[in-house]
């Protein structure tokens, strides 16, 4: 209901003005005769949809004081939350410059102001104003949320570790995983510039706000082993089952490896054994198992464990390896049947995706740290039950 906001417009000054009249009786004789010409014009620019210059008449207008800064407060957000952000700019700088606001309500413009701002993309001006909306010491948590979604936006994830946990003591709210994700993001930029050493500690920060960061053991151990240091790199890896077990199947090549590297291959099918008797295993576990045992007991031997273990806990993904595996021939050259069961298995794994937001529902076929539908970090996670992973 657009045509409502603009209705608003003409009761608020009209408001405003009265409320003005009320308080400077006798001050004003000559300003109180020409409002009402202004508030005329001001209709009149509505009616032949001349909205702009009506707003800028309005709001001169107005008296601002205590009892009609609520009116345009409201005014400014609602223009906001429509996409007129110019006009809310309008509103909101108009209010600023008006002497009469308290302390608090000028802050609570200047916040509002800010938001337009970020609104409209000027994320430097929003910054500045919010930086001033802290000083000012009112409306600090507000302030603080917006100025880390502004470091997020802008990757400075050091001034996004210290807005957060400034806002962890004015909110009572636990920030630290979001935190233990900036270090990731700053260990990773490290990595990325070839400074190993500084990325290994940013990840070692990441678990010390967060030991349950299942992400800073994932990409340390990784990292660990690019640095030659496969012993780190297994007791990381060998982390993921305690922080979020459905992550395993993002370490378990990286595992092997490091196990290989050390001579100690015996303990790969024993941590696997460890996962699968807990029932929770991914189907990545048992698929890892497979491959295990056909290297080391041969082709019947997994094939028999595979399809015992299908009858437990039930998977697309299990089932398509099977198949594949049936007779060690590939399908297409079997019967109609399998081929066709191939091809379908194989277009239920590839239409689907494998990852999942639990907060918004986003999916997605790779694995993002931090959701690009609503931003939440940490929140994306792979599919489980019998189509997941
Ligand atoms: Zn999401």
């Amino acid at each position: 209901m657009p045509e409502l906001l603009w209705l608003l417009l003409p009761v608020a000054a009209m408001s405003g003005w009265l409320a003005g009249r009320r308080s400077g009786a006798g001050h004003r004789g000559g300003e109180q005769r020409d409002l009402p010409e202004a508030y005329f014009q001001g209709l009149n620019y509505l009616l032949n949809e001349e909205r702009d210059k009506a707003l800028e008449v309005f709001t001169q207008m107005v008296e601002v004081d205590s009892e009609t800064v609520e009116t345009h407060l409201a005014l400014g957000s609602l223009f906001r939350r429509r996409g007129e952000v110019d006009r809310a700019i309008r509103i909101h700088q108009n209010l600023i410059a008006r002497p009469a606001l308290s302390r608090q309500q000028r802050t609570y413009a200047l916040l509002e102001l800010g938001e337009d701002y970020m609104r409209a993309g000027l994320l430097d001006r929003a910054e500045t104003l919010f930086e001033e909306v802290i000083d000012l010491n009112h409306h600090v948590e507000p302030a603080l949320r917006q100025l880390l979604a502004i470091y997020q936006q802008e990757k400075e994830w050091d001034q996004a570790i210290g807005a957060a946990l400034r806002l962890e003591k004015v909110s009572a709210q636990n920030l630290h995983p979001q935190v233990a994700h900036f270090y990731c993001e700053m260990a990773g930029e490290a990595w990325a510039a070839g400074d190993l050493s500084r990325a290994r500690t940013l990840y070692k920060r990441a678990l010390t706000h967060d030991p349950r960061c299942v992400r800073a053991s994932i990409q340390a151990g990784h990292l660990a082993r690019q640095m030659g240091h496969a012993r780190q790199a297994v007791r990381l890896y060998r982390q993921v089952p305690t922080q979020a077990p459905e992550f395993v199947g993002e370490v378990l090549d990286g595992l092997y490896q490091a196990l290989e590297s050390l001579g100690q291959l015996h303990r790969y099918p024993e941590f696997l054994d460890q996962l699968l008797a807990t029932g929770k295993a991914p189907v990545a576990v048992a698929l890892a198992k497979v491959e295990w045992l056909r290297a080391e007991a041969g082709h019947e031997a997994a094939m028999r464990w595979l399809a015992e273990h299908l009858e437990a806990q039930p998977s697309v993904r299990g089932l398509l390896r099977l198949v594949e595996m049936s007779d060690g021939a590939p399908p297409v050259a079997e019967g109609p049947v399998e081929a066709a069961l191939h091809r379908t298995l194989r277009a239920l794994l590839e239409a689907r995706a494998q990852y999942l937001c639990g907060q918004c529902g986003f999916t997605a076929r790779t694995l993002f740290w931090q959701c690009p539908g609503c931003k939440s970090w940490g929140s994306i996670r792979p599919l489980r039950g019998v189509e997941g992973e």
